[in-house]
């Protein structure tokens, strides 16, 4: 597994969200696509994490290894139930994970509304992904879902995604300047936390969102499979 650098000391996180995306020969094709640029993935303080689907894992996982590539990989979802204690017939749980995941994607906008998430499941998730050692990659559409971590968690450690709703897979970016001051009072809320941008991000405006002060790298979705897609932002970054 990738040793992660430590992440404090990063300007640069970049989340590659699959979704339902990657069956295999796709999920290949991407790492190898990502070797032809090894030297831009080695970059000091760059930090690259692919969250494939669940069924991908391994094979991206054993994928990146064989090929000494920095890049860390991450799942996009815990079961709500394994927070509960309960042992659920289809459940996944983060002890398994760890052994090919470094990351955990929690409360995606997209997970919260088809899943009826509430913040207490949001948190409970949290708690379990970290006892098991994952770092987690916790999104939130707006400022009072951070609020609510603060609340359930207290000091969250972790990394936050800043993904506001209208920007999600539209191509519609937000202004660079507003979630900055979006990033800036999660900030404020939960001191220990990295902060990332998520929402239609592409080669062309992520330079906008790497110059913000408050921002520290972002989450991407359908500009993620692509390596050529992904290579550009990273390049442009
Ligand atoms: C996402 O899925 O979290 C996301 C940000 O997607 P996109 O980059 O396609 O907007």
């Amino acid at each position: 597994m990738y040793n992660i650098p430590h992440m404090s000391s990063s300007k640069g996180i970049f989340v590659a969200n699959w979704k339902q995306s990657g069956k295999g020969k796709e999920a290949l094709k991407w790492v190898s696509e990502m070797e032809q640029e090894r030297n831009l993935l080695t970059e000091v303080n760059k930090i690259i994490i692919v969250c494939p689907p669940l069924k991908a894992l391994d094979l991206v996982e054993q994928a990146i290894l064989k090929k000494h590539l920095p890049i860390a990989v991450g799942v996009q979802d815990i079961d709500v139930n394994v927070f509960k204690g309960e042992k659920n017939t289809g459940a996944q749980s983060p002890d398994f994970l760890t052994d090919s995941a470094t990351h955990v994607i929690i409360g995606h906008s997209e997970t919260r509304r088809n899943n009826k998430l509430t913040d207490q499941d949001v948190a409970g998730k949290v708690k379990v992904a970290q006892n098991a050692g994952l770092i987690t990659i916790v999104c939130v559409e707006q400022v009072n879902q951070a609020r609510k971590l603060k609340e359930l968690l207290g000091d969250y450690q972790g990394i936050i995604a800043y993904e506001p709703p209208f920007a999600i897979g539209t191509g519609n970016a937000a202004n660079p300047q507003d979630a900055n001051m979006v990033a800036m009072e999660i900030k404020e809320i939960l001191p220990s936390t990295t902060v990332l941008y998520g929402g239609s991000v592409d080669g062309k405006n992520i330079k906008g969102f790497m110059q913000q002060d408050s921002i520290s790298g972002v989450l991407v979705g359908n500009k993620s499979l692509d390596a050529s897609f992904f290579k550009a932002i990273l390049k442009n970054a």
